[in-house]
């Protein structure tokens, strides 16, 4: 009973110390936590733990950004209750919101010292992890940045990790590391390139799941979606480059009448700039790394300041598979600055981007006078056409997923879809009922189809869109704005939507012309074959389309029609890493494959000898 008396006591003298941060929370903080970014551990399985772990459990919280360390003995603490956990919690979080570190380490310390003492006199411990840090990585080794930028996780609002903000100087030590190191790694043979590159891989494919959480965390896509797709797609690239660069480098011929033979060397540029996106991080950044490295280049790398965190944790396997010092640098940063200064780099001859095409034309623009060889993966506006003749049940089953996996956020997501007209009642109606059953919330939940969208500039520019569709006409059938979007409350701060469909808008209206990108797509009826194919190619992107009929002469017919790079026909998304990739028109310019990527990553030259 004294023990009780001693508890109910602390506990008023922690919710004195914490009420400052704790005010406007309800009394069941399970329920009005926000997303998971606090881990509290060392607990030894006694009561407290327990609430604790519970608590987590609950929050399905899998990060470890902060860390408070309460070492006791089970009866020894003075919070040994879970409600007075629940206020430590609430504190914590409540004071994080508002990306006050100290301000937390501060409470809790401040709250111990009215603890009990322990037996023996010894102090009650408080650790505290700032949120991570990110470095550059540059000849090798992390090298910290002195300028940082927040970086959110999107699922709540939050900030979980500080990446450096890099300019001219960052990027001018990381070309002069890379250009240190080409010699030696261009003159080694493919077949020792690609043993570097295999070993990275075995070593990224055993830490998928932690690739894989944290891809999530950072972009915001399901775990089980950078688990099944992204992250073992970084280990296939790696290995299929690894694999059939060295096949395909070099070619000759012999000429009797001439009495020579000639043969080709395909070879490295020198130092190659690679920018890439949020929606893939590190899927679509060791799409570029991967062929530029067997080719024999070296590397700058910037990715996105949106999602960095894969790419760091990249660099450390580099490390860990002793891959050769100043071969691949990792520069940090926004567009502008980091992105602008590699771009640019007079000692940077090739450079390859993945993003919108306003950056993409920039690019262009930049580069052109200093002639540098450039390949641009810019954006879509990718439709499926839908024949009365298909299966319907599996085409919907498809366009579920080309329109709303990644919450919409892939380039090659469809976001018009042109229906038949006799089947277009009976599609709608099914297409909306599928789109309803979409299950959006915490990323870490795993019957989540989508997360949150990446950022929160980038869902106000998604939901102005649908905006303009009501504006130019067009009926939102479901999704935002129609659909009640029901949220755990720690995830209510972040950047969720509903999958909406939307119909009745004319071919030139702003949501049927303009790239989303997001969980967003319209619907339209047609006519005829002809009619469809000269409407799909009325836009200025150029990227993707997917056909669904069950006659196969029309599916090749109309294939061969569409001003596109790619045509799925009865399926999307089915990538062959032979098969080249890209867009025409504003969607790109260059191809991605064994084959091109070889030609974009080398030059080749002729040797031609009298025999
Ligand atoms: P974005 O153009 O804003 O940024 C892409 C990258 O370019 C980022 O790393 C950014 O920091 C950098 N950047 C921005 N300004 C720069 C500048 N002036 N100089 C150098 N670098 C600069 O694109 P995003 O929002 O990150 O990505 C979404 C876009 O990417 C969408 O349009 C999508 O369609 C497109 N995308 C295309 C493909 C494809 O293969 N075609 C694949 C994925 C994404």
């Amino acid at each position: 009973m004294a023990n009780f008396k001693t508890i109910q006591e602390n506990q008023r003298l922690m919710l004195s110390c914490l009420q400052s941060s704790s005010s406007g929370l309800g009394d069941d903080v399970e329920d009005v936590l926000p997303a998971p970014t606090l881990y509290l551990s060392s607990f030894g399985g006694h009561s407290l733990g327990d609430a604790v772990r519970r608590i987590f459990k609950k929050l399905g919280t899998n990060s470890v950004w902060s860390f408070y360390s309460l070492k006791g003995k089970k009866g020894k603490l003075p919070f040994s209750d879970l409600p007075i956990c629940k206020v430590i919690i609430r504190a914590c979080m409540r004071t994080y919101k508002e990306a006050k570190t100290s301000a937390v380490e501060h409470q809790i310390s401040e709250a111990l010292k009215h603890a009990p003492k322990r037996k023996g006199g010894q102090k009650y411990k408080v650790k505290m992890d700032k949120p991570m840090v990110i470095n550059n990585f540059i000849g090798g080794v992390m090298v910290p940045c002195q300028d940082h930028i927040d970086s959110h996780d999107p699922s709540t609002g939050l900030v979980w990790t500080k990446i450096p903000d890099s300019g001219q100087a960052e990027v001018d030590a990381a070309v002069v590391a890379a250009q240190a190191a080409f010699e030696r790694w261009s003159s080694k043979s493919a077949q020792t390139r690609a043993n570097h590159l295999l070993k990275v891989a075995d070593i990224l494919e055993s830490r998928l799941e932690e690739f894989a959480v944290a891809e999530s965390r950072d972009q915001g896509k399901p775990v089980w979606l950078a688990r099944t797709i992204d992250i073992p797609r970084c280990v296939l690239n790696l290995r299929h480059f690894a694999h059939a660069i060295p096949h395909h480098l070099n070619t000759s011929n012999v000429n009797p009448e001439m009495g020579v033979v000639n043969y080709t060397l395909r070879e490295p540029q020198g130092v190659a700039g690679l920018i890439s996106p949020w929606n893939l991080p590190l899927y679509l950044l060791t799409f570029k790394l991967a062929p530029a490295l067997m080719c024999g280049n070296t590397v700058v790398a910037k990715p996105s300041e949106m999602t960095s965190v894969t790419a760091y944790m990249f660099c450390k396997v580099l490390q860990d598979a002793d891959f050769p010092a100043g071969v691949v640098n990792m520069v940090f940063g926004r567009g502008p600055s980091a992105g602008q200064a590699l771009i640019t780099h007079p000692q940077v001859p090739l450079v390859s981007f993945t993003g919108s095409t306003l950056t993409g034309k920039l690019i262009a623009q930049a580069t052109a006078p200093m002639f540098k060889k450039l390949s641009l993966e810019m954006g879509g506006k990718n439709a499926a056409v839908v024949f009365d003749d298909c299966d319907m049940e599996s085409c919907i089953t498809t366009l579920k997923r080309s329109s709303f996996i990644n919450s919409g956020q892939v380039c090659l997501c469809t976001s018009r879809i042109f229906v038949q007209k006799s089947l277009f009642k009976d599609f709608l109606e099914k297409f909306t009922t599928v789109a309803r059953e979409v299950k959006v919330g915490p990323p870490s939940d795993k019957d989540v189809f989508m997360g949150p969208l990446n950022s929160k500039p980038h869902l106000d520019k998604v939901l102005k869109y649908i905006s303009y569709a009501v504006e130019d006409g067009g009926q939102v059938l479901c999704g935002h704005g129609v659909d009640i979007l029901d949220l755990p409350s720690q995830n209510k701060e972040g950047y969720f939507m509903k999958p909406t469909i939307i119909t009745g808008l004319s071919d030139e209206s702003r949501c049927m012309q303009e790239e989303i990108f997001g969980p967003v797509t319209c619907v339209t009826p047609f006519d005829t074959e002809e009619e469809v194919i000269s409407r799909v190619n009325d836009t200025p992107y150029g990227l993707c389309a997917s056909v669904f009929t069950s006659n196969l002469a029309r599916g090749h017919r109309v294939a061969h029609k569409l001003k596109v790079g790619t045509v799925w026909t009865n399926c999307w998304l089915v990538r062959d890493l032979d098969m080249p990739f890209g867009g025409v028109k504003k969607s790109g310019l260059g191809r991605e494959s064994t084959q091109e990527s070889l030609e974009f990553y080398t030059e080749a030259k002729t040797v031609c000898i009298k025999i």
